[in-house]
């Protein structure tokens, strides 16, 4: 068994935090509080990831599908930024379908995609389907050689600076689900902002489809096919495996699940490092805190729920990398067990900093309220200890029926 990155995964992590710390650690708490980035300043955050070659060109968007390399960008940019993820995360779902779109819409976005100014959102919950999207209010209704979008869609990353959107939607006809590839340039829809407590510079917001034109061509099935006949849409040969042995939504799912795991670990890790430097340099009674033992309980305590999160999240992505059906369930616990994991180490560290820590003269207070999003998006604690469950359990013990 071997617990350790390769030397490339290594040098990937070390290029990737050299830059964040550079461009993004000295303005992030400033910038943070002013709320979600433009366009124009995530399209600026894109052209520097890319530097690193972090982005969602179709070259550089194969390493962001590579599990292991995705799970490290995750915990770096959630140790710095976590606000940033979402155009990586998000984005990169109408990304991959490009490649497989018709020339026309291929000769539009391929260049913005190589330039770093594609901004992508998939836009699949409503006010009423949240965590049971199964029956989506959303509509696509045929008519030639296009679909008809009527629907609002809620909580939507990137929704207000987005020029493509992924739109699960129900088809009028068969009541089939969904996704069609929207342009906001031939499809315009309308979005608006939804204030949050956490990733605070995250765009998220509701997005409106009045009796918006998309092309036919632009239907998951079609780009699908396409995709697979050219062989655009170059897949990693685990998550091909994963495709025998579940739907093609769940083994989707199973990366970006993972990855806020480990994007919980990177919060936790930013707590827990400052509050090893706290507890070293805050002197009272006479001694620094950290001589005293119940501040070394709570440090300890740290430690072992962000190596515990950690393990969990990789071995989750390592699962997947090999197509093990399992991937399903580690990535449903990682994505819980790091959140809830960086709730409590975020908290602690506050207690650490006492007053401090709830000053916004530091970073702590940010740490919990980003910690405190994990447990929501992409789907809650209470709907992965459903998986979880239905996983160990199997067949005949969905919680659903
Ligand atoms: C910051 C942020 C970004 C987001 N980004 C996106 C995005 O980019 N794209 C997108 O499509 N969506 C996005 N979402 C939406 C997110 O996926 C939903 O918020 C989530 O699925 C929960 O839906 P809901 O908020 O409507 O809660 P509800 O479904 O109303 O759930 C309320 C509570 O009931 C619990 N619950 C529901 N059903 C069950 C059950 N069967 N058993 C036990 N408990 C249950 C839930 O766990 C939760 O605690 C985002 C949300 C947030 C907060």
């Amino acid at each position: 068994m071997n617990f350790r990155f390769t030397e490339e995964q290594e040098m990937f992590r070390q290029s990737l935090r050299d830059l964040l710390e550079k461009e993004f650690a000295p303005i992030v708490d400033e910038r943070d509080r002013k709320g979600p980035l433009t366009r124009e300043e995530a399209i600026e955050v894109m052209k520097k990831l890319k530097r690193v070659g972090v982005g969602l060109d179709p070259e550089s968007i194969e390493d962001l599908l590579d599990p292991v390399l995705f799970g490290i960008i995750a915990e770096e940019i959630g140790r710095v930024w976590p606000s940033l993820l979402p155009l990586l995360g998000m984005g990169a779902i109408p990304a991959i379908f490009v490649p497989a779109a018709s020339e026309e819409v291929r000769s539009r976005l391929l260049p913005r995609l190589e330039r770093g100014e594609f901004i992508g959102c998939f836009a699949e919950t409503e006010p009423e389907a949240g965590c049971d999207t199964s029956n989506l209010a959303t509509t696509a209704r045929l008519e030639g050689d296009y679909y008809i979008v009527n629907g609002t869609k809620s909580w939507i990353s990137n929704a207000t600076i987005a020029d493509t959107a992924f739109v699960g939607v129900k088809d009028a006809a068969t009541g089939n689900h969904t996704f069609l590839l929207v342009e906001k340039e031939i499809t315009p829809f309308e979005a608006t902002e939804s204030p949050k407590m956490g990733w605070k510079a995250s765009p998220t917001g509701e997005m409106f489809f009045d009796e918006c034109k998309v092309p036919r061509e632009n239907e998951l099935s079609v780009l699908l096919e396409k995709a697979f006949a050219s062989g655009t849409m170059k897949l990693p040969a685990g998550f091909l495996k994963l495709l025998t042995s579940m739907t093609p939504v769940t083994a989707m799912l199973t990366i970006p699940r993972a990855g806020m795991g480990l994007a919980s670990v990177g919060i936790a890790q930013a707590a827990f490092e400052a509050s090893v430097k706290y507890a070293r340099e805050r002197v009272q009674f006479g001694r620094p805190i950290g001589k005293f033992q119940l501040i070394q309980e709570m440090l300890y305590e740290m430690n072992v729920l962000i190596e515990t999160a950690r393990l969990l999240g990789y071995k989750a992505m390592s699962l997947i990398v090999e197509g093990d059906p399992e991937a399903r369930k580690y990535s449903a616990m990682a994505k819980i067990y790091g959140g809830e994991a960086a709730i409590r180490v975020t908290n602690l560290a506050i207690q650490i900093h006492g007053g401090m820590g709830i000053s916004e003269e530091m970073p702590l207070e940010r740490y919990y309220r980003d910690a405190r999003m994990m447990t929501i998006p992409d789907g809650t604690s209470e709907i992965m200890k459903l998986i979880t469950g239905y996983s160990i359990l199997g067949k005949g013990f969905s919680a659903y029926n």
